[in-house]
């Protein structure tokens, strides 16, 4: 009997962990972090109910802290392979070392807002350090896209490209147990056609059971070819009140893209010349990996490399890795753009730039990537008029705007089109929906039900379906 048992991103879009066993096999599709509220979430990652040592495998779909971060808890008792592709392997190193330093910068803080004496504060722990990280990293093994590889007895596993960030995979298994085979795929997250940088999403052939992601199943995204034109009319607008215009982002891809975007923007000299800052050292570290591997780009981005012109620099950007550079950033007074994490504005040093804009109606803030529930970023997309920012209320002047070409997720019309162009090349007869908030995924299975898809699933926390 084959079954897949879904224990992250099962009505949700973090922590994404699912379990496919056989009779002789048991393979773990990504081990990813709960994100969302404080408290509950720790609890949740804490408690992982996977026995490290009675799995065969662990496959990746990319490096996404979602989908990646629980891994160093997994390894407290689990020593074998975790597969991934080779960009997503150099991925993990700095994603992962980042993660447990945000969680000792986490506990360290908490634990002076008790010192001080702040009411209702319990105290926590890191849930991973450094050298739980070293030695997941020892563990990940890099298997390019479309080499098939045994990973279990009876299970082989195949990579294709998802298009979502640099390295990203949608996972495709062959299962045999007990006289069945089946072919399945998970999309990790898909990506869209025409993202800057990277190649479009693959399609896999002969699929039978797809479980798919389902972030934005009940949005539509403003045209890839608009995003330049938007966000070159936010800056121009923004630099005529003089102000600065700062963008939350997570590290990993947004940011790439976004420097891409105005770099293209100011080779056409569609916007004006402002100072440009990366304020993030592990952006700065994900880029170093990015030129890295060129293997992963699609078309454009390579002439451009080949051209000896880095996809990332232009004159007047500047990287900072610096604390004291990045808090004199705040203090300039000329109109400048701003990058940095994290995306959903929880953490790190987009939280000081947004204490020294949000107050000033002439500053921008732009949002490029999905806001989940109880962050501070969804609260800005919610148009509130006040917002806490390290404990305290101020008032938001500021003007936000929402940039959702630049998502690296595919949104409703992508995902449906997927799933028909998988059943298109195979006797595709079960469709199980993951990482997605449930309004999405009601709406996702509804215009799947439209497209005559007959089953068509989203399934809880802890449930486990016959495959
Ligand atoms: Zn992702």
């Amino acid at each position: 009997m084959i079954t897949l048992a879904f224990i992250g991103a099962a009505q949700t879009v973090t922590g994404s962990k699912h379990l496919l066993r056989t009779s002789r096999a048991a393979v773990l599709l990504d081990c990813g972090l709960f994100q969302g509220r404080r408290r509950e979430s720790f609890e949740k990652n804490r408690n992982i109910p996977i026995d490290g040592r009675a799995l065969d495998a662990v496959v990746l779909s990319h490096a996404h802290i979602d989908h990646s971060g629980a891994l160093p808890l997994l390894c407290r008792n689990f020593d074998g392979p975790i597969y991934a592709t080779p960009a997503t392997r150099d991925l993990a190193a700095p994603m992962l070392l980042d993660a447990a330093m945000i969680q000792e910068a986490d506990a360290r803080h908490i634990a002076r807002l008790i010192e001080r004496g702040e009411p209702g504060v319990e105290a926590v722990d890191p849930l991973y350090g450094e050298a739980d990280v070293a030695k997941v990293l020892g563990q990940i093994v890099g298997l390019p896209y479309h080499r098939r590889q045994g990973i279990a007895p009876g299970v082989a596993l195949t990579f294709i490209d998802a298009g979502h960030v640099l390295g990203s995979a949608i996972v495709v298994l062959d299962v045999e147990d007990e006289g069945q085979t089946l072919r399945l795929a998970f999309t990790g997250d898909l990506g869209r056609h025409h993202l800057p940088i990277l190649r479009d999403p693959e399609v896999p052939s002969g699929v039978e059971c797809l479980i798919s992601e389902s972030t934005y199943g009940d949005r539509m995204h403003g045209p890839i070819e608009l995003l330049g034109e938007d966000l070159a009319a936010i800056i121009r607008r923004t630099h005529e009140r003089g102000g600065k215009i700062v963008i939350p982002s997570f590290a990993l891809e947004r940011a790439q893209e976004i420097v891409y975007e105005l770099k293209r923007l100011r080779q056409e000299h569609r916007i004006p010349p402002l100072p440009v800052y990366v304020d993030s050292p592990l952006t700065v570290k994900l880029t170093d990996v990015f030129r890295m591997h060129p293997e992963c780009y699609d078309d454009a981005a390579r002439a451009l490399l080949r051209g000896q012109d880095s996809p990332f620099q232009f004159d007047g950007l500047t990287y900072v890795s610096d604390v004291e550079a990045s808090k004199a950033i705040d203090m300039e007074e000329r109109p400048s753009i701003i990058i940095a994490a994290s995306g959903m504005c929880e953490a790190g040093r987009v939280l000081h730039h947004l204490r020294s804009t949000i107050s000033d109606s002439r500053n921008t803030v732009a949002i490029v990537g999905f806001q989940a529930q109880h962050t501070l970023g969804r609260r800005l997309v919610e148009g509130r008029p006040e917002v806490r920012i390290f404990g305290v209320m101020r008032p938001r002047r500021a003007e936000v705007v929402v940039l959702d070409g630049f998502s690296a997720h595919a949104d409703q019309k992508g995902l449906v089109d997927f799933a028909e162009a998988v059943r298109e090349r195979g006797p595709l007869r079960q469709v199980l929906l993951v990482h997605g908030e449930p309004p999405a995924q009601q709406a996702l299975s509804r215009a799947l039900a439209g497209r005559g898809f007959p089953t068509v699933h989203a399934p809880a926390a802890g449930e486990r379906v016959r495959l």
